[in-house]
């Protein structure tokens, strides 16, 4: 027998939804769904749902969903044909067509390209390494010691002091030159040609989760500036996207429910070779809002190391906000004096550096301190504090959790608890006022939905129960509702049943035109179905009902006085009466 799949389909029948999403993000069975907290916008309670029965996802804070593709692209940042040939090569599923628009396939086609030099470049610096020329890189690493495992694992290599080692090699390999400097690998000269962008440094590639090289650190090797210098922004790149180590970390933070944040490479790879696998680096940029969220798929807490100088003090500081707003929890360690990672672990070994982590303090515990000592414990001292941090607080959504900070501020800055709460909800109320009022519309249009069978209640019934589709098709009774989005999903239905005699709610979704009806569509999708099985029948009939009457309104009013349109509209009233009974 032909098989008829396309790859598409085939793909989404292999590749279950929830686990492929549970990968990245901790999912919790609720009802029939699986929630978890979205990859794709802050918060801390979740609302990022996962439906096994669709094979779809939702989320009902920031609105994004779809299908297996719609979440691999938006999570890896990549275009469909990327997304299919993944999940394909994942579930050993041939491809031979392409789906997708000509300008898809171009930026699929540069990036397969870039992704391929990468890995040259890569081999080339690895090579590099183990050749003569590479000794002072070998030195480096020794005197560092980390351990040809490492240097393997993490592929580290050397890029010779040349200006066109790099060029010329790729030149050999018949690479495009424009590509590689795409690439981010080699620059333009003025007068043509091109030069190697990394000489003389240690590399370091950098990974995206699945383990492909995206960019490369460079160190030097003297006292050269940059000290380190990185691939600039491509098609591949964007600092401060990944956390460095996740693709081999991950599994270590998942089973560990810990994940160990530290700042370079060295500390990273150091720690590793001490057996401490559960550890990312942010390769010297600040924290940001994207490596919280890919971590916190793996682990609810994290350890965050910092250096015991001033910048790492401050990266410390501002990092607050940023937990708290992603409602990830974190304890703060900071090392003895003159130390990082690198250096802590190879003169002490891996348990002293555990028993630190063991004795970090939560975030906001360390967040205060910082700010007491060093001239915050003045009366001035502690107003400024106090400014600083209510706004923070404002923002958490949970009020235990808001009032235990409280409690603990009042403790440390020996101001009175009620007047801490007090000013917190102050400044709490200035932030959330639209949002109040928003919620009060909210619940209000819900009230009122529920008193007649309304838009939401007649989506719910056609998705959860299309075989009431058959019962209402004839009624138009999508022109009722008060709601465009929800009239027009309806509208589309009940048209792609009259034209195919039948109904896919997959492929009505493919019809929808745009991203708004989209949305809710997922949302009725993944809802729970309000009617059982045995409510349908009645269901149907209550709307038929408010469909004649409508008729009938409507007919009374536009025969005006007319007696003889008048009598026409009765008689349909007593056909009507006769059917029903
Ligand atoms: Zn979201």
């Amino acid at each position: 027998m032909p098989n008829t799949l396309s790859p598409k389909e085939e793909i989404k029948r292999a590749a279950d939804i929830v686990q492929v999403i549970g990968q990245y993000v901790q999912l919790k069975k609720a009802g029939k769904n699986f929630m978890g907290l979205c990859p794709f916008h802050a918060e801390k309670s979740p609302s990022f749902t996962v439906s096994p029965d669709r094979q779809m996802f939702h989320c009902f804070g920031c609105k994004k969903g779809g299908d297996v593709f719609d979440f691999w692209m938006a999570y890896h940042g990549v275009p469909f044909p990327e997304a299919l040939k993944d999940l394909a090569d994942r579930y050993n599923i041939p491809i031979k067509e392409a789906f997708s628009s000509g300008e898809e396939k171009e930026r699929g086609r540069i990036r397969e390209t870039l992704f391929k030099i990468n890995e040259i470049a890569a081999q080339y610096f690895q090579e590099a390494l183990g050749q003569s020329g590479g000794n002072p890189a070998v030195d480096y690493l020794k005197k560092r010691a980390l351990s040809q495992e490492i240097i393997s694992e993490f592929r580290l290599g050397y890029a010779p002091d040349a200006w066109d080692g790099l060029t010329n090699f790729l030149k050999s390999r018949r690479i495009d030159s424009q590509m590689a400097a795409q690439a981010g690998l080699i620059i333009p000269k003025k007068g043509g040609g091109y030069y190697d962008r990394f000489r003389g440094r240690v590399m370091f590639p950098i990974f995206n989760l699945k383990g492909q090289v995206i960019g490369f650190g460079g160190r030097v090797l003297n006292d050269a500036l940059p000290k380190y210098l990185n691939t600039p922004e491509t098609l591949l790149f964007h600092k401060g996207e990944f956390p460095y180590g996740l693709h081999a970390s991950y599994k270590a933070i998942r089973e560990r429910g810990v994940t160990v944040i530290v700042e370079g490479y060295m500390d990273l790879l150091a720690l590793r070779k001490h057996g401490l696998q559960e550890v990312v680096a942010t390769l010297g940029t600040a924290l940001t809002h994207d490596h919280i969220r890919k971590i916190k798929g793996y682990a609810g807490e994290a350890i965050v190391v910092f250096d015991s100088d001033e910048a790492g003090r401050v990266a410390a500081l501002r990092s607050l906000p940023l937990f708290l707003n992603e409602g990830l929890s974190a304890r703060a360690v900071v090392l003895p004096h003159g130390h990082d990672p690198d250096s802590f672990v190879n003169k002490n070994g891996l348990p002293p550096f555990l028993a630190l982590l063991e004795k970090g303090a939560p975030l906001f515990d360390f967040f205060l301190d910082q700010k007491l000592t060093g001239g915050g414990n003045s009366i001035e001292g502690k107003v400024t504090v106090l400014k600083e941090i209510l706004p923070i607080l404002a923002q958490l959504q949970n009020r235990a959790q808001r009032s235990l900070y409280a409690g603990r501020l009042s403790e440390r800055i020996g101001i009175k608890e009620d007047v801490i709460l007090s000013e917190l909800k102050a400044a709490a109320a200035g932030l959330s006022e639209g949002g109040l009022q928003k919620n009060l519309r909210e619940r209000g249009a819900a009230f009122e939905a529920k008193q007649r069978i309304g838009d939401v209640q007649l989506l719910n019934l056609l998705v959860h129960h299309p075989m009431a589709v058959t019962g209402l098709v004839e009624t138009d009774c999508w022109k009722l509702l008060s709601d465009a989005t929800t009239s027009r999903i309806i509208e589309k239905m009940f048209e792609n049943y009259r034209k195919e005699g039948r109904f896919s709610l997959e492929r009505l979704e493919e019809s929808l035109e745009n991203e708004e009806v989209r949305i809710r569509f997922r949302e009725a999708l993944v809802a729970e179905s309000i009617y059982s099985d045995q409510e349908v029948k009645q269901a149907v009939r209550e709307i038929e009902e408010k469909v004649c009457q409508t008729r009938l309104t409507n007919s009374i009013k536009a025969a005006g006085g007319d007696p003889k349109a008048l009598n026409r509209v009765l008689l349909e009233l007593k056909e009507r009466d006769a059917r029903s009974h």
